[in-house]
Formats: structure tokens, sequence, C-alpha cells
């Protein structure tokens, strides 16, 4: 099955390429391991993508799929499997299939990082979560732990106050990489914020029972209990099938990319949170969008830039 663009990922990043693409005149696919959206599916609410003051996250995705839709078919639960370059042409497969394109999108987006700290692994899924949207719910009326300091793990403890829950905040600094309004929300919600705190490891008998946690300034230990912990610490880019095909990353394993979305390697572009960045559904739209458009210059189509 030939392509002249193959886009992996279905993020805001893939089905802006999709769009951009199919509108360019481009054949297309969009390939993506689960269900569009990508990550904005779990998050509570988006309130920064202009023309949408308040909208949840899965309204939003379906709302990019029925777009998509409009052009092309995503294939969704498609994940590639491998990628490489032969000559000028690339070879994506998939459970389902082989396809070739003369053009690639990398828009593979990111995933969840792990603490690594004992009984993590064991209590997923029985009390440690990494998504606050598809779990919060389980934990009703119960008193949980949100891990981290930054935009995600604010939002996900408002995200749970409001629906009724006992949260507490831990961060290992002492001061919260968050957002300052999101940090007057923590406030003004009454979230208490345990500062200069790791956490050791999770404790439990079936689920998760508390956790342990040490002071980084006194190195003291304490366990306190807790019916659920939400790690929340950020995100690892998945680059995979870039390394594959020799694309460039930065020391921190983000894609490196030029203005135009374009990688290192002839034919490849890569856009949305894979290339690190401000990691916002509208930024990574835009390099969708330009690493759609971009991509004209290997398929001797014109686009005039
Ligand atoms: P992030 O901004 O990278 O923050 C990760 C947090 O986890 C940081 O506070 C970091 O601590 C902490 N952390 C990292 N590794 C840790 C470890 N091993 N142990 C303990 N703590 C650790 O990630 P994010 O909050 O997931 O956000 C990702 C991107 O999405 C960001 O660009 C963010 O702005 C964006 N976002 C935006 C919104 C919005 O509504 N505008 C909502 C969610 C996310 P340090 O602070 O010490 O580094």
């Amino acid at each position: 099955m030939d392509y002249e663009l193959a886009v992996v990922g279905g993020g805001p990043a893939g089905v802006a390429a999709g769009i951009y693409a199919v509108r360019a005149g481009i054949s297309t696919i969009v390939l993506e391991g689960r269900m569009v959206g990508g990550q904005i599916i779990i998050s509570p609410w988006i309130e920064n993508y202009p023309g949408f003051e308040s909208i949840s996250g899965m309204e939003l995705a379906e709302i990019f799929k029925k777009h998509l839709n409009k052009y092309i078919e995503p294939h969704e639960l498609e994940p590639v499997n491998e990628c490489s370059k032969d000559g000028d042409v690339f070879k994506l497969v998939t459970d389902k299939a082989t396809y070739s394109a003369k053009a690639l999108i990398i828009a593979t987006g990111a995933r969840y990082r792990h603490l690594g700290v004992p009984g993590e692994g064991e209590y997923t899924g029985k009390g440690v979560s990494y998504c606050a949207t598809c779990d919060g719910f389980f934990f009703k009326d119960k008193k949980v732990a949100v891990i981290g300091g930054g935009n995600t793990a604010a939002v996900e403890a408002l995200y749970l106050r409001n629906i009724g829950m006992d949260v507490c905040l831990v961060h290992r600094r002492n001061q919260l990489r968050a957002e300052k309004r999101y940090q007057k929300d923590v406030e003004k919600k009454g979230i208490r914020v345990i500062y200069d705190t790791v956490v050791c490891q999770f404790l439990g008998d079936q689920t998760l029972e508390a956790i342990e946690f040490k002071d980084v300034n006194t190195e003291e230990h304490r366990t306190e209990e807790f019916d659920g912990a939400f790690v929340s610490i950020g995100l690892i880019p998945n680059t995979e099938l870039a390394k594959n095909l020799g694309v460039e990353m930065d020391d921190r394993g983000y894609i490196m990319v030029d203005d135009f979305q374009r990688t290192n390697v002839r034919g490849v572009y890569a856009a949305g949170d894979i290339t690190g960045g401000a990691r916002q559904i509208v930024t990574s739209c835009a390099q969708g969008a330009q690493a759609a458009l971009a991509s004209t210059e290997v398929l001797g189509k014109q686009y005039p830039f």
C-alpha cells in the first residue's frame, strides 16, 4: 500500500498534519497506536486552545477526529512496529499491513515518566495511577497523593479535589513548577502541598495502603497512609521509530527539528511533544501543519513558502 506521506501518531500534531497534507493534495495515511487525540484524551479540561474557552480533552479529541475524518479515515489501534528507509522510500510495518511512503512525519508524542521506586509496578492499577481523569473516580471520597510539581500535577490535584477527594501534592523541590494560576487554585482549594519530599516506596497488601517519603533536606523517612497515588512527573518522548531511522535527538531525548520541522534525515519530519518545546495543543497543531506542508519538498509538489 503506497502513500506519498505517512503520519505516525494521531494526537494534535498528527491530526493537523493529516488535514493539511490531504488539503495540499498529498496521498496520506495516519497511523495511530490507540485513539485519535493522544494525550488530550486524558486532560480533564482544556482552557488555552484558542476558540475553545473550556472543553474536556475527550470532547476536543472527538472534534479533532471528526475534522480529520472529513479528509481521511485514520488507522486507529494500529501501532507502527518497525520503520526503515530504503533509498528514498520509507517502509512502515504494523500488525495489519506494510505501508510505503516517500515522506514521514513522526508525531508519536510522549509517554508517562515513572518514579522507578519499589512498589510502583506492583501497585499500578491497584492504587497507583498515571491519569486522574481515567482513574480518579475509583478514589471518590478517599485520600490520594499527586506526585509532581508541574502543570499536570496541579491540574490533576484540582480535578481530584473537585470530585471530592482528600488530595495532597508531593513535590521534590520547595517550589511548584506549575503556572501561577494553577498554584493559586491549589491554595484556594486548600490542597496540602508537601515540599522537598520524594517517594521512597509504595506500600500495601493487595492494594496501595501507604507511601514512604523522604524529606530531602533532613533525610528523614516517614510513612503516611493513602488510598491512591497519581504519578504526574512528566513525559518521555516516544522516539523508538526515529532512533531506528538515525534521527538526531537533543540531550533530553527530544527530536531536533529546524523551523520547517525537518529532522536530519531527508524526508523525515517531526511534530508535537516528540520535539519538546512548549508541548501545547496549539504548538503541536502548528508543527503538524508545518511538517505536512514542508513534506511537499520531497514529493515533487509545490508549496509557496
Ligand atoms: P513537567 O512540566 O515536565 O513537570 C514535571 C514535574 O515532575 C516537575 O515538577 C518535576 O520536578 C517533577 N519530576 C520529574 N521527575 C521527577 C522524579 N523522578 N521524581 C519526582 N518528581 C519529578 O511535566 P507536566 O506537568 O506533565 O507537563 C508537561 C507539559 O504539558 C508542560 O509543558 C506543561 O506546561 C504542559 N501542560 C499544560 C497544561 C495547561 O493547562 N496549560 C496542563 C498540563 C500540562 P521539578 O520541578 O523539580 O523539575
